[in-house]
């Protein structure tokens, strides 16, 4: 079994844009390696919107050697890149772009949305690409929810809804460039699961390389086999040294369920770019510059 390293919250939120207002669980600023492969994590809301018809969110802007990952919980986001994909994802939809030798894109909440206002809730993934998948060309996978397979968990303890990775004999249809679980999990209260996290999936602090066994729980109470217990909007970040965690719902939990084989290679990073080297940044805020990276 793995052990808990520590309960990782950030009650400090900023605003993305003026669309989405998040709380960055852990990012690559503060620590490049710590969670790889996963480099960000931006928990957005649970939040209300009045309605508006304004256009809330982010305009246009550059990502360069990594894929963003935005899960929609409540609400709809819309986005458009410069590949000429995009699209409006709504509750259990996903947007897994990844942005590779270069991307421009925009991500607003929809227009029917907008109008609407309501409760919003979203998660922002960033996950990194090996230095050998850096410069690949750029891509978009719009997933639906229906798209998504959900595991019934053993003895009625809840579900798995997965989005990349697989679980009994189901399989997220994701396409991800390095081999992780990105699951929604639903666990009842009173009942215990546990789930398999393969063996040096993660690392005990301060090691470099990383964490990445990292369920983040969005509502509920959830006690782990340490006795340590995470409540909305915390982390759990376990060592690396075992396998398999076992967690207890303490009131009906939904968690997202994040583990992946880190990526065991330098991590520079500047703001929409992350990259192996400061070159390699330079390089990006030159090409971006010189519209390399396409226009809208
Ligand atoms: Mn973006």
């Amino acid at each position: 079994m793995k052990s808990v390293s520590h309960i990782q919250r950030n009650p400090h939120g900023h605003w993305v844009g003026d669309g989405f207002p998040v709380r960055s669980i852990f990012s690559y600023d503060d620590n490049p390696r710590a969670f790889s492969p996963f480099l960000l994590l931006d928990f957005g809301g649970p939040t209300t919107f009045d309605p508006t018809t304004k256009r809330r969110g982010v305009g246009a802007h550059p990502h360069r050697g990594f894929e963003t990952v935005t899960i929609v919980y409540d609400g709809e986001v819309s986005h458009r890149d410069s590949t000429g994909a995009g699209g409006t994802i709504g509750p259990g939809d996903v947007q897994w772009m990844t942005a590779a030798s270069g991307i421009v894109h925009e991500e607003f909440h929809s227009e029917a949305f907008g109008r609407s206002g309501g409760p919003f809730q979203m998660v922002q993934l960033w996950v990194n690409l090996p230095a050998r998948d850096k410069m690949a060309p750029p891509g978009y996978q719009g997933i639906t929810a229906a798209q998504t397979p959900t595991v019934d968990l053993p003895d009625g303890a809840g579900t798995a809804r997965l989005i990349a990775g697989s679980l009994l004999d189901a399989q997220g249809p994701a396409r991800t460039f390095t081999p992780m679980q990105v699951w929604d999990v639903q666990i009842k209260a009173g009942h215990t699961v546990t789930l398999p996290a393969p063996e040096g999936h993660t690392v005990t602090l301060p090691a470099p390389e990383g964490h990445t066994t990292v369920p983040l729980v969005l509502k509920g109470r959830v006690k782990t086999q340490d006795g340590a217990e995470a409540t909305d909007a915390e982390m759990i970040v376990y060592e690396r040294a075992g396998e398999g965690v076992t967690l207890t719902a303490v009131t009906d939990t939904t968690l997202l369920w994040l583990a992946g084989e880190p990526i065991d290679e330098p991590v520079v990073g500047y703001g929409p770019f992350v990259m192996n080297s400061e070159a390699e940044i330079h390089q990006a805020f030159s090409d971006f510059q010189s519209g390399r990276m396409g226009r809208l």
